[in-house]
């Protein structure tokens, strides 16, 4: 792994390529079992303050995009208020840890997203803690997968839009009344919301809709002076993985990618902040591509 993430190198050869070891978890995961553990920025993002003084909440914030996302933040001069699965505890401690390291407030925030109360309360404490709200960065999801039509269960697509979709509209709706213009919100799509794989299909919807969600807000919320934007990754090497995506797909992720490997999370991490911060002051409404080379238009 490279040692500074800012020496201009090669990026194809920067981070793990694949064969990668055999490997599966349940979800949602843990970082510290994945081989090789990914980069989160933990000691190699370095932050210049261009979110100084901002309070952000970032949902799936104790590993992944959400984590790298998280650190990036504190270290950009911004609180964090962390959500996340109350089993994932442990890790979130670990962020929290780093962005108080980082000089700024952490605020922890276990709880399932799928529960309407749940968004409103997480909102609510990320006010309280922080004396307000001004980046609302929806990360978290889910990628259960079926292969075949034959297979479809009304619970998985249940389960999927309920954790990918429904938070977006309704962690907004409780954000809404305390934001401010200059406010983003940021969103995670995906690669496959443009180009599904075809075992992917339920959550290939979801990521395609967050997309679409994403251009329907930015519009909704201009008017405010509040931007909506959000970032499509392509294949990234997190818990995600190993704990959707059958072992024998492991060996090879990332290969697909015109660079031939995985991102790295840290790799995403600067987009998180550009589309934060206020130099993307005429973007809004755009989902940028981070694919490792792979066209998704
Ligand atoms: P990850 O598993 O590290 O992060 C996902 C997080 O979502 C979990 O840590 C968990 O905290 C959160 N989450 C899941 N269900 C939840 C619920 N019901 N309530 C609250 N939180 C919940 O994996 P990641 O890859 O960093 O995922 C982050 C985002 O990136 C996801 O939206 C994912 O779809 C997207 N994404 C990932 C990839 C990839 O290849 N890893 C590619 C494209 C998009
Ligand atoms: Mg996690």
């Amino acid at each position: 792994m490279a040692d500074n993430m800012y020496t201009p190198q090669n990026p194809v050869e920067q981070y793990p390529q694949p064969p990668f070891e055999p490997q599966q978890q349940s979800a949602p995961g843990d970082v510290h079992a994945m081989k090789p553990e990914p980069d989160h920025g933990e000691t190699s993002y370095v932050g210049s303050g261009r979110l100084a003084g901002r309070k952000a909440l970032v949902t799936g914030a104790d590993s992944g995009i959400g984590r790298a996302t998280a650190i990036a933040y504190a270290r950009e001069g911004a609180d964090v208020a962390l959500s996340y699965l109350p089993e994932e505890q442990a890790q979130a401690e670990e962020v929290a840890q780093l962005v108080r390291d980082a000089g700024r407030t952490a605020v922890l925030l276990p709880g399932d997203l799928q529960d309407e109360q749940t968004n409103a309360e997480v909102v609510e404490k990320t006010v309280a803690e922080l004396g307000g709200l001004d980046i609302l960065a929806i990360i978290a999801g889910v990628m259960p997968t079926v292969d075949s039509i034959d297979d479809f269960e009304t619970k998985t697509l249940d389960h999927v839009l309920k954790a990918n979709i429904y938070p977006l509209f309704w962690l907004t709706k409780a954000a809404s009344p305390h934001l401010e213009p200059g406010a983003s919100i940021l969103t995670c799509s995906s690669i496959q919301g443009f180009q599904p794989s075809p075992s992917l299909a339920e959550y290939a919807v979801s990521k395609a809709g967050i997309a679409n969600w994403t251009r329907a807000m930015a519009q909704q919320l201009a008017e405010r002076g509040i931007r909506v934007n959000g970032v499509a990754p392509g294949p990234v090497w997190t818990p995600l993985q190993p704990a959707f995506v059958p072992n024998e797909k492991i060996e090879t992720f990332g290969s697909e990618a015109a660079y031939g490997r995985p991102g790295q999370p840290v790799e995403l991490a600067p987009s998180f902040v550009f589309l934060a911060s206020q130099e993307s002051s005429y973007i809004s409404g755009e989902t940028i591509a981070v694919t490792g080379g792979t066209p998704i238009h």
